[in-house]
């Protein structure tokens, strides 16, 4: 309890209140990552306006990629036709494939960079010291691992964390497409300068993009800072915060 308040300082929230308003989809198919509930209270949203995207600009006419609506594919057969994915120069040096977790029909969807030392250990995206901080703000959120899916733009991690290369996001990011198609996420959240840059297919700096809600192939986004880069800049971790309320009062919108 007082970690969770201390992550709310830090995080700049004011004042908490005692019950929730975030509508949650539940999980038709079985969770992945075997995480249990957890019931926290919820922050509440503070004034805030959604700006205009400047960003839609930077998305006219550059991705042939639209989310269908009828797409039916189940995670599990995206999973297997990766199998052990050879298709790219990051297999050798890989141990696990880090496919995603989460809720298979999450309304809110995480996507980051590439997975690092914790990840390719155990298979599992984001449970490293960044993943840790991105759990602590999703339960600042008032929901759990289990209401959300996060994964990332590449699935496997690149040698000494460096950043993902053209020709392996041009091999994996249909894998990802493929899982924003069968989640259907509301609302999909970019971590990071790389998540935001390779979704939006903009060279846009991540302090110019985040915050803002953009219309993205039918759905929603928003970019904000990465956890990591927050492990970093600390004081930046309001904004991060501000831009979870985007994403609150947007799916509170819904119900
Ligand atoms: N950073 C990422 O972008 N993804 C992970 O899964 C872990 C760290």
């Amino acid at each position: 309890m007082l970690e969770h308040l201390k992550l709310y300082r830090d995080l700049g929230v004011r004042w908490v209140r005692a019950g929730s308003t975030v509508a949650r989809r539940e999980p038709q198919k079985p969770r992945t990552d075997g995480r249990t509930e957890k019931k926290s209270s919820p922050a509440a949203p503070v004034n805030q306006t959604i700006p205009q995207s400047a960003a839609q600009k930077a998305l006219d006419g550059v991705s042939t990629f639209v989310i269908s609506p009828a797409g039916n594919e189940s995670l599990d057969s995206i999973r297997s036709d990766l199998k052990d994915c050879m298709r790219c120069k990051l297999s050798p040096t890989r141990k696990n494939i880090v496919f995603g977790s989460g809720n298979p029909n999450a309304e809110l969807m995480f996507v980051g960079e590439a997975p690092g030392a914790d990840e390719d250990e155990q298979g599992l995206p984001f449970v490293g010291r960044a993943g840790q901080l991105l759990t602590k703000i999703i339960e600042a959120m008032d929901l759990s691992r289990n209401d959300v899916f996060i994964c990332n733009i590449l699935k496997c991690r690149p040698p000494g964390n460096r950043n993902p290369e053209t020709d392996e996001i041009a091999a994996c990011e249909q894998f990802l497409f493929r899982q924003i198609a069968s989640v259907k996420p509301k609302i999909i959240c970019a971590l990071g300068t790389f998540g935001a840059q390779t979704l939006l297919r903009t060279t846009e700096s991540i302090g110019r993009l985040r915050g803002r809600l953009i219309d993205y192939r039918g759905l929603k986004l928003i970019a904000t800072f990465h956890p990591a880069y927050l492990l970093r800049n600390p004081n930046e971790k309001r904004k991060v915060w501000e831009d979870m309320l985007v994403i609150r009062r947007y799916l509170d919108s819904l119900h």
